[in-house]
């Protein structure tokens, strides 16, 4: 394990320049040096908030600009890798309902050809090993070669505590089978709740994960998007403090 994991951070959604700009101040105070904020969102139902789009670039923007930080947002169709791009994005994820579409990641995998932006790919929704293989590998034969894999749990029917079970030893065996590829946790989607997300932070360095990817908002609570399992900059700097980093 590297003895100084890779944070990043921030809302699940951009929302408006004052929270984006608050939030990102107060992680910037913490030492997190990478932005995370949804521009587009991939709603599971319509007529939930949907992002605020392009519009937001600008705010993000402040944020590489004002505070030194680097910015990733989630893309999902050509179009957003476009607008991304033009926006001078410095990294981007792919979300876990993209991963699972073949064609989708295929098109936003040409969209890429050519740069050497660096792309997080999240677990797909359902717990297929192969599906997330073939979804890395779709960008690497794009000529992509700065990628991370990112574990953010499964959906199952079932209720469990967790909004997605981590089911750790999918991550494990892909990363024995790509163990030159970073490899992250994101224990916000895995917890659905902020009071689950120090164990899961802990089990996943433990397991040797490279990183975190964790939500974060200046006000959790009132936030337009996964607002159960965000936490301010405070208590995610709190828990960071806490972790046993091996
Ligand atoms: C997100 O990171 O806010 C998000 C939508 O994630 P996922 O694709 O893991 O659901
Ligand atoms: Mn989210």
């Amino acid at each position: 394990m590297n003895t100084s994991p890779i944070l990043i951070a921030g809302p699940c959604s951009a929302e408006t320049e004052e929270q984006v700009m608050s939030t990102a101040t107060a992680l910037a105070r913490q030492g997190i040096t990478i932005f995370r904020a949804g521009i587009w969102k991939p709603r599971t139902r319509p007529g939930c908030f949907e992002g605020v789009g392009i519009k937001g670039f600008p705010w993000l923007q402040r944020v590489q600009h004002e505070l030194g930080m680097e910015v990733i947002v989630e893309v999902g169709t050509p179009h957003h890798v476009e607008a991304a791009l033009k926006a001078g994005v410095d990294r981007v994820w792919i979300g876990a309902r993209t991963s699972s579409n073949p064609f989708a990641v295929q098109a936003v995998a040409e969209a890429l050809r050519g740069t050497d932006i660096p792309v997080l790919v999240k677990n797909p929704i359902n717990p297929d090993l192969e599906l997330w293989m073939g979804a890395i590998e779709r960008f690497k034969r794009q000529g992509i070669t700065r990628l991370t894999a990112v574990l953010r749990g499964f959906s199952c029917y079932e209720k469990t505590i967790y909004r997605n079970p981590p089911l750790w030893d999918i991550a494990l065996e892909l990363r024995r089978r790509l163990p030159e590829l970073p490899f992250l946790c994101d224990p916000s989607h895995i917890c659905g709740r902020r009071d689950l997300i120090p164990d899961v932070c802990q089990q996943a360095l433990n397991l040797g994960f490279d990183g975190l990817m964790i939500e974060s908002h200046c006000a959790p609570d009132e936030a337009w998007s996964d607002a159960a399992q965000q936490l301010t900059p405070k208590a995610l700097a709190e828990i960071l403090a806490s972790l046993n980093i091996a």
